[in-house]
C-alpha cells in the first residue's frame, strides 16, 4: 500500500530528478535514437551506437576498398577480430581475455559447445542433456538436434525449473540453461545451479543472451564451464551481430568441437590435409570471420570502457522497479505482472500479462513506445540502462495506462497480426 501511494504521487519531475542524478546519463549521447521514440526493446535489438556507422564506413572504404586482401594481416588485423572482440566481452562476463571469442551465431555456438561437452562426458559414461522445458526455443531445438545427430546421446531431459536439481543424476553429461528467461525475465541462480551440477560431475553451459551487458556476471568465480551469448541485444552489435562463446581455461585443451573448419585449425595457412585443433579457445572457430558485422560489434563494445556494471545493474533494478510500481499503482484490472517481483530473480526486462496483449503493444507502438509481444498474452519491455531515462519509463507507463483504461487497443488495425516477431 505504501509503495502504491508513493508511486501514485510520483511525478514526471521526480523522474527528471532521477535522470539528473544518474551516473550513466552521459551514455545516452553515444547512441543515435529517433527523436520522440521510447525504445523498450533493447533486449531484442539494441540501439545504434554513434561509433558504428563511422567504423563501418572505415572498414568498408579503407580496409576493404583500399587495403583489400592485405587487411587480413596488415594494420586492420581482420584475422584477429574474433579474439580481440572476445577480449572486450570477457570483463563483462567475469572471464579471462583468453576465455571468450566472437564467432558464428548463438545457435551455432550452442551446437558446437554442446557437442564438445557431450563428447568429453561420453568417455565418462554420461550421455544425457539436462535443460528446462521453458528454455528458449532455439536452445531446445539445438539440443534436440544434438540428441538426434550425435551418436550415443539417448536423451534430452527437459524438466520444469523446480525439478532441475532433482534431475541431476550420474548419467547427465551437461546442464544447459538460459540464465535470464526471454519471456518473463526470470533469472536463474547461476552460482547455485552451477555448484549443484558440479557436485554431480555435470558440465554447465549457460546461454547469457539476455544477461550480457545488463546483469553483472562472474563466470570464473562461479566456475562455469561453458557459455554462449548474443551480440545484438544489450551489446548493441547490430542486427544479426556475431555471437560469442566462453570456455573455461582448464577445459579448452580437452574439448573438440564438431564443426572442425580451417580457421579453428592449428595452422590454417599451412593448408594441411588433416585437422589439428588450434591451441586454446581458437579451436572453437570454424570459418572466415564475418568482418563487416564484427566491425560493428567491435565499435559498439567501446561504449563499455570505464562503465561500471554495478551502476548498470543498479539503474536496471531502479528502472524495472519504477515501471512495475507505476503500472501497479494505476490499478489496471486486467494487467498482471508476469516477471518475478523480487529484483534478485529478475533480469533487465519487465513483463505483464493482458488478455489483449498483442493489440495493446500495437497501440503503444502507434504512440511511439516500442515494446513487444510474446505469445500468448505477454507484453515485454526491455529497459536498457545506457540509453533509457527515467522519464522514458514514466511516459511509457502513462501511455500504457491510457491505452488500457480507455480501451484504445480495441481497433482492427491493432489486432492485425504481423509476420516478424524476433527474440
Ligand atoms: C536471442 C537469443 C538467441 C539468439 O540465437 P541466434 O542464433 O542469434 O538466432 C539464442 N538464445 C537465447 C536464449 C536468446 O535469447
Amino acid at each position: 500500500m505504501a509503495t502504491e501511494a508513493i508511486a501514485r504521487e510520483f511525478t514526471r519531475e521526480d523522474a527528471a530528478t532521477l535522470d539528473r542524478r544518474d551516473p550513466l546519463a552521459r551514455l545516452r549521447e553515444q547512441f543515435l535514437l529517433p527523436e520522440g521514440l521510447i525504445y523498450l526493446d533493447g533486449n531484442s535489438l539494441g540501439a545504434l551506437p554513434k561509433a558504428v556507422p563511422q567504423r563501418i564506413e572505415r572498414t568498408v572504404r579503407q580496409e576493404w576498398g583500399e587495403g583489400l586482401i592485405r587487411s587480413w594481416r596488415s594494420e586492420a588485423q581482420w584475422m584477429q577480430l574474433p579474439k580481440r572482440i572476445g577480449a572486450k566481452i570477457a570483463p563483462l562476463i567475469g572471464a579471462g581475455a583468453d576465455e571468450a571469442i566472437v564467432t558464428d551465431s548463438t545457435s551455432v555456438n550452442l551446437f558446437k559447445l554442446l557437442a564438445a561437452a557431450l563428447a568429453l562426458q561420453r568417455q565418462r559414461g554420461r550421455r544425457v542433456i539436462l535443460s528446462e522445458g521453458g528454455n528458449f526455443p532455439t536452445d531446445l531445438y539445438i539440443a534436440q538436434g544434438a540428441r538426434d545427430f550425435l551418436a550415443g546421446t539417448p536423451e534430452l531431459r527437459a524438466v520444469p525449473t523446480e525439478g532441475l536439481v532433482d534431475a541431476m543424476s550420474h548419467d547427465v553429461a551437461v546442464l544447459t540453461l538460459t540464465h535470464v528467461d526471454f519471456r518473463t525475465g526470470y533469472r536463474h541462480d547461476l552460482d547455485g545451479l552451477t555448484a549443484a551440477a558440479h557436485r554431480h560431475g555435470i558440465l554447465t553451459l549457460w546461454d547469457l543472451s539476455h544477461s550480457t551487458g545488463i546483469v553483472p556476471l562472474a563466470l570464473n568465480r562461479a566456475g562455469v564451464d561453458l557459455a554462449i551469448g548474443c551480440g545484438y541485444k544489450y551489446l548493441n552489435g547490430g542486427p544479426g551481430a556475431p555471437a560469442y562463446l566462453y570456455v573455461r581455461r582448464e577445459l579448452q585443451e580437452q574439448l573438440r568441437q564438431p564443426l572442425a573448419g580451417w580457421i579453428g585449425h592449428r595452422q590454417p595457412f599451412a593448408f594441411e590435409t588433416s585437422y589439428a585443433p588450434a591451441e586454446g579457445i581458437a579451436r572453437m572457430l570454424c570459418g572466415t570471420p564475418t568482418v563487416l558485422s564484427m566491425a560493428a560489434l567491435d565499435a559498439a563494445l567501446d561504449l563499455w570502457d570505464g562503465v561500471s556494471l554495478a551502476d548498470i545493474r543498479a539503474k536496471s533494478v531502479a528502472l524495472t522497479e519504477l515501471f512495475i510500481r507505476l503500472v501497479e499503482a494505476a490499478g489496471l484490472a486486467e494487467v498482471e505482472l508476469a516477471s518475478p517481483r523480487d529484483p534478485e530473480r529478475r533480469g533487465g526486462q519487465v513483463c505483464f500479462r493482458h488478455p489483449e496483449a498483442y493489440a495493446v503493444v500495437q497501440a503503444l507502438i502507434a504512440q511511439h513506445v516500442i515494446g513487444d509481444f510474446r505469445a500468448p498474452d505477454v507484453m515485454r519491455f526491455g529497459l536498457a540502462p545506457p540509453y533509457l531515462r527515467y522519464v522514458d519509463v514514466y511516459d511509457a507507463v502513462q501511455r500504457l495506462v491510457g491505452i488500457v483504461c480507455g480501451r484504445q487497443w480495441d481497433k482492427p488495425e491493432f489486432r492485425q497480426r504481423g509476420a516478424v516477431e524476433v527474440t
